[in-house]
């Protein structure tokens, strides 16, 4: 069967341009996404490429939006297709491949939203209540959740929204603020009645198939499923109903029925999702009923942990209850937020990148979406982007592994070959393409790497693919063309090793389209495919060589420039113009091609030239011996303190795993308080002799990094291993 699959991800509301938090999760889904689009389904004759849906649109509807109009003198409709006409330079800039981007403001979202209302009325789990909601006197209007600030009553995080909290995630109703205040007027807002419109999620029925669906294994992540088991409580006692209405003046869909009353947005934001597809289908001339009827749909929501109890909650509730027919395969991928150097962002508040300007500085978007992937896995973690670990990150792999390969390779072919590869290859090269493409257990790579793209486990794929890099490197390393290429009675053999790298080379290529579509379509040019599936990853029916064998490939051109640190810099510089920046239109010509054109990537790197400035010279050539004799270790920070008495030293309590504690002085307090240490992992010498100091003995050192005029660029950095290193493991 051919799964058909439908995938959103969260809609951004309608009031501001992209963040890179936005950039991030669309990069997230995107991914996912193309890695579907390159499968197969069925056996035989009957293969046929997977159905992939992938559908956003802009959030559009309540008061945020309505007030901004009001201040612009425009319709809210106006405003909202203002930022509409904006969203086109970021996903184009970053290659997210929506196949339609809408907007909740529609008539199939004012159909599809009374009528899911409807069926739920109909069943019994729509109620009214006369309730006294908040009343700006200053203003003289109701006001809407978000118009609302005080504090959590959850976790008691100040200056949070009336209906959720972007500290701790709860949901809850505006009168449970403690000391609310009206955004507009900082009037404090009295209580009036009014009749609203519940959706009883109190009722048994909701409870019962809310456990079901949560605890469906596979469908949600596991702690995803603690969160939501705390909300529901032991019997759903903790379920309280949701009030869905809104009084006018609401920008917002009518309640049927319901004279001056609207839906409240989160209720049709997230219908918002069925809108767009529907939309979609009626364009493409696909039957939108027959889809979701059909057995092999599967509906699939990419979003922040933000909005976690609207997509957990209410929304499987109100399309379990409206008979839609995906529930059973409705699954909603949550992801953690993206910190900047290690703080937060806030959804409202913006945060230090803006897409644009990262764009506009002619920074190629495909370094952001390697390294997002990199650092992504199927958790609800949260992501830091740090500048330097960028530069780091893209260079060694994206240039120093993947494009290096072809750079080395690809002129040889050209040169002396008339750009036709071998017809053969000899019994070592096929050695060294299996010893790449396959583990030392037997088991294909690229299955590795589709199992963790298909689980969203970005990184783990990225690192077995970049594992593949370092042996073809090795190949080439130890093969050296370059000097075959002087030797004519090597030119078979020069042929035979360039044929060889290249074939993996395109290999990783496809397995690293879904996250560098760019440079796997210039890639495809070079080699001269029609196109890049996942199917001709497949070693064992000897595709993989047999459809380059004999094959005339183009002239090669630069793939990829290096990260250069100083754009970093400019990334990062003068915040107040980053506001400016976003308000820009786009530049003329795709900034990427800029980009590129700028500079040859680097090939290997040459040794033995002097240092640049300011960087210490390397001392003297040691051997493999000499360097065994050090045994450096993980070790775990278990306890850190001030010493009294000296300004420069933090003791640190160590676990080397040896079943007893160490103690080692460091000099690192100028860059550390002790308390932000405390269970970090990091590196030491664990065999240096003791040594007996002012203040105690120090068993061993940390390592950490410094410059080489300590006065005029005086940080210190500690080592910290990747996250799987555990105490004790040797570093080799
Ligand atoms: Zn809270």
């Amino acid at each position: 069967m051919t799964r058909k699959l439908f995938v959103t991800t969260a809609l951004p509301y309608a009031n501001a341009a992209f963040h890179i938090g936005h950039m991030m999760e669309y990069i997230q889904a995107d991914i996912w996404v193309r890695f579907q689009r390159m499968q197969r389904d069925g056996e035989g004759d009957q293969r046929r490429p997977r159905e992939v849906h992938f559908v956003g649109a802009d959030d559009t509807h309540g008061t945020p939006i309505m007030i901004a109009a009001e201040k612009e003198g425009i319709t809210p409709q106006e405003f909202v297709a203002k930022i509409a006409a904006g969203r086109a330079q970021y996903l184009d800039g970053f290659h997210i491949a929506f196949d339609n981007w809408y907007s909740t403001d529609s008539p199939e979202n004012v159909e599809l939203s009374q009528g899911i209302y409807r069926k739920l009325r109909d069943a019994g789990l729509i109620q009214t209540k006369i309730v006294p909601r908040f009343y700006d006197p200053v203003k003289g209007m109701f006001l809407a959740d978000r118009n609302i600030k005080g504090e959590c009553p959850v976790c008691h995080a100040k200056d949070q929204y009336g209906d959720n909290c972007e500290v701790c995630g709860a949901a809850y109703q505006p009168t449970e603020l403690i000391n609310p205040f009206s955004v507009f007027t900082n009037a404090t807002p009295v209580l009036k009645d009014s009749e609203q419109y519940f959706f009883k999620l109190s009722d048994p029925r909701c409870y019962q198939f809310l456990k079901d669906w949560l605890n469906t294994p596979g469908r949600l992540q596991p702690e995803m499923v603690n969160k939501v088991s705390e909300w529901l409580g032991e019997s759903g006692e903790k379920l309280a109903d949701w009030d869905i209405s809104r009084d006018a003046p609401y920008f917002g869909i009518p309640i049927p029925d319901a004279p001056g009353k609207f839906f409240y947005v989160w209720l049709d934001a997230p219908v918002g999702y069925l809108a767009s597809l529907k939309n979609y289908c009626a364009k493409q001339g696909i039957d939108f009923d027959a889809l979701l009827n059909d057995p092999a749909t599967e509906q699939i929501h990419f979003i922040g942990k933000d909005i976690v109890s609207f997509h957990l909650l209410f929304w499987p509730a109100m399309l379990k209850f409206a008979g839609h027919p995906v529930i059973d395969k409705l699954k909603v991928n949550v992801h953690g937020h993206l910190t900047v150097n290690n703080e937060k962002m806030s959804k409202s508040r913006g945060t230090g990148i803006s897409p644009l300007r990262y764009l506009n500085l002619g920074m190629n978007p495909e370094w952001l979406r390697y390294y997002i992937a990199f650092k992504l896995n199927s958790k609800v973690e949260d992501l830091d982007f740090t500048g330097d670990d960028f530069v780091a990150r893209v260079n060694s792999d994206l240039i120093g592994k993947f494009v290096n390969i072809a750079s080395r390779c690809a002129g040889f072919i050209a040169k002396k070959f008339d750009g036709k590869l071998a017809d053969t290859l000899s019994p070592g090269a096929q050695q060294w393409i299996q010893r790449a493409l396959v583990t030392s257990e037997g088991v294909e790579r690229q299955a590795n790497i589709a199992a963790n793209f298909e689980a969203r486990e970005y990184g783990k794929a990225l690192r077995e693919i970049m594992e593949i890099a370092d042996i073809t490197n090795q190949y080439v390393d130890e093969n050296k063309p370059w000097i075959l290429a002087k030797d004519e009675a090597k030119t078979a053999e020069l042929h035979d090793v360039c044929t060889a790298a290249l074939i993996l080379f395109r290999q990783l290529t496809i397995l690293l389209s879904p996250v560098l579509p760019g440079v796997a379509a210039n890639v495809t040019k070079f080699l001269g495919d029609s196109q890049l599936v996942w199917a001709d990853t497949d070693v064992a029916s000897g595709v993989v060589s047999q459809a380059m064998l004999g094959r005339t490939i183009g002239a090669y051109t630069h793939l990829m420039t290096r990260v250069d640190a100083k754009m970093i810099e400019e990334l990062f510089d003068a915040p107040g113009q980053q506001a400016a920046a976003a308000a820009q239109p786009a530049p003329a010509e795709k900034p990427a091609k800029a980009a590129r054109q700028a500079a040859p990537a680097a090939v290997a790197a040459a040794p033995a030239v002097p240092m640049p400035e300011g960087v210490e010279e390397l001392a003297p050539q040691i051997s493999i011996d000499d360097f065994v004799k050090i045994d450096l270790r993980v070790a775990q920070i278990v306890n850190c303190e001030h010493v009294d008495g000296s300004d420069k030293l933090l003791r640190l309590t160590l676990d080397v795993g040896e079943g007893r504690l160490r103690n080692v002085f460091s000099g690192i307090k100028s860059m550390y308080q002790p308390e932000e240490l405390v269970g970090k992992l990091t590196v030491m010498v664990a065999n240096l002799a003791p040594r007996k100091m002012k203040f105690g003995v120090s068993e061993g050192m940390v390592l950490a990094g410094s410059a080489k005029d300590e006065k005029a660029n005086p940080g210190i950095y500690i080592l910290n291993p990747w996250p799987g290193a555990a105490p004790g493991m040797r570093i080799r």
